[in-house]
Order: structure tokens, then sequence, then C-alpha cells
């Protein structure tokens, strides 16, 4: 059976990696930019390792030039989402490709994506927040004009900030600034950690950055008393299972330690982080989940609880989206 109509709740969906290939073809045509290269014979996104990865996925972003752009692309994005589901989500963006860190600038973006975030909550039932994510490899200078941005904006959209990016570049310490900054902003904090890094960084980054999440963290299953922390402080892991097999972050499905992870009484929730980067979506996540691990609707609709309970949104929104999982 496939999970496809099961409403969902995901957060961690970066907003530049869901966009759909032919939205991206269309917009390069619009705008006479040949980005042929990036595209395989069947229309997905095609590259070879990680690194080129990020290069395809910056070459796409360069259709994706003002806010006009962004509010179709986030509209083109939610209507996948919708497609698989999903009911709530949040999603990362960045001033850093949105008016290069310039706040009068950002909030123009800003308008455009919340401008199609209420269209796509009128006719597709799905609700979509946005977590401000500096970019680790961009340095901790920049990631200060991305808090600057978030704090300024902080609102009904604006409600988490987070660091995306390479993250073996830098200490979790150096961007303790700018993490403090969005803190006292009233603004709540994830932060990518232990997707490439081992125990040790993520260790780091709940002592330095105090996360209420962490975007994947799967390696603390190697470090199995630091697994135990995270269970007791009650840190909720944002693990992109897809994502991670696709990547080679671990070998195969049957090696992801999400299972391990939830038995020991960490929170586990599940996102696509890119999806058609991936060949990914929440259906498909959902179905090997089940095929995989043998989770059925029970351990699923759990899932779904756990990501509500951590969202960035108020308790309105929650109170919503709990009986939009409730009406199945
Ligand atoms: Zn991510």
């Amino acid at each position: 059976m496939s999970y496809r109509a099961m409403p969902k709740v995901e957060l961690h969906l970066h907003l530049e990696g869901g966009a759909p290939p032919a939205f991206i073809r269309g917009l390069a045509k619009e705008k006479n930019i040949d980005i042929s290269g990036i595209f395989d014979e069947q229309g997905g996104y095609l590259y070879r390792d990680f690194e080129h990865f990020l290069q395809v996925y910056e070459a796409a972003c360069t259709t994706l030039t003002g806010p006009e752009e962004f509010r179709r692309l986030t509209l083109a994005v939610l209507e996948e989402s919708a497609a698989h589901g999903v009911v709530y989500s949040e999603t990362f963006v960045s001033p850093d490709f949105c008016g290069g860190g310039d706040v009068g600038a950002w909030r123009e973006y800003l308008a455009a994506m919340v401008e199609a975030a209420d269209e796509a909550e009128r006719t597709m039932g799905i609700t979509l927040k946005g977590i401000v994510t500096c970019i680790r490899h961009m340095g901790p200078e920049q990631a200060k004009t991305a808090a600057k941005c978030a704090a300024e904006t902080k609102g009904d959209f604006i409600v988490g900030y987070g660091m995306a990016g390479a993250e073996m570049v830098g200490r979790p310490g150096d961007f303790a600034y700018s993490f403090d900054m969005a803190r006292e902003a009233g603004l709540r904090i994830t932060c990518h950690a232990g997707e490439w890094g081992g125990p040790d960084m993520v260790a780091d980054t709940i002592r330095d950055l105090a996360p209420e999440r962490i975007g994947h963290g799967i390696n603390a299953i190697k470090d199995l008393a630091l697994v135990d922390q995270i269970a007791e402080q009650g840190i909720v892991l944002e693990v992109c299972p897809g994502s991670n097999v696709f990547l080679n972050a671990v070998p195969s499905w049957e090696a992801h330690p999400i299972a391990k992870l939830r038995d020991r009484g960490v929170k586990v929730t599940v996102s696509t982080d890119d999806p058609p980067f991936f060949h990914t979506t929440m259906t498909d996540e959902f179905d090997m989940l089940a095929r995989t691990f043998g989770w059925e609707e029970e351990v699923l609709s759990e899932l779904n609880q756990t990501a509500l309970d951590a969202a960035f949104c108020d308790d309105k929104t929650k109170e919503a989206v709990a009986k939009r999982l409730a009406a199945g």
C-alpha cells in the first residue's frame, strides 16, 4: 500500500531544493539561460556526487532572479508537497539568496513568499512557515547578516533561525553570536549537524548553539551516551532518510539509524530535504519506512505528531493542523 493520501507534517525542506525540475526548465527558457547540462534525459536533475550536486543546485538557482520568481517557486513547491499529503511544512529560506543580505530587499522576497503561502493555504490546504538559514560556508559574518534579516522580520511567517551549507566548514561556536541574536528576537532554533560530521559535531552544536531541533543528527548514533543526552533533553531530529541514502551519508535504507534512534527514545521526524534532487517525496519516505522497518500507520502517525509538537508555529496554527491530521 502507499501512504500518499495520509496527511503529513514536514519540518526540513529547503525552498530552492524543492524546485521541480520542470519549473526550473521553464524559467530558464523564459530567461534564455542555458542550464540544459543539469538535466538528464527524463528531465530530472543530473549530478555525480555531493560536490557536483551543490554546483547543479546553484546553477538551478540562477533562474531565481527576483521576488516574483520566489513567489512562483513557493507555489510550485507547495503544489508538490500538497500532492503528497503534506498539510504543514516549514521551509528553509536564506537572505543570502534573496537580496544578498539587504534587509529591504529581503522584505520584498519575503512578501512574495508569504503571498504564495497564503494562496496555497486557501487553495491547497497546506500551511507554510519559514526558517531563515545562514549558510555555514559563507562564514560567521555573513551569518550575522542573515540573523539580522531574521530578527527584523520575525512574525507570523518567519518563525525560526538555523544553519545549512557545508557542515565541515568552521565550528558551531563560530556562529554563536548570530544564533544568540536570533534567539533574543524570539526565533526558535534548529541547526544542521551530524549529516556529514560525527557525534562531536552534534555535541558541539548542542553545547554552543542550544538548538531545539537538529537537521539530520544521524551520526549521533556512533555515540550512545550522546544519543541518550539528545533523548533526555528532548531535542528533536529532522531526519531525511531518502536524502541520506541518495547522497551516501548512509549505505542503504536498511542501514539507516532512524529506527535505532527512535528505539532509544529520541524524538524523530521525517522530511525530504531537497526532494526532486534526491528523487524522493514525502510519500516515498513514508512508504520506504513502512517497507524497511515494518512501521505501520500507528508509528507513522506518531512521527507526524512529534513533528507537529516540534513545529515552530504558534498554538493556534498547531490546533488547526492537528484537526487536518485527525481528519485523515
Ligand atoms: Zn537540509
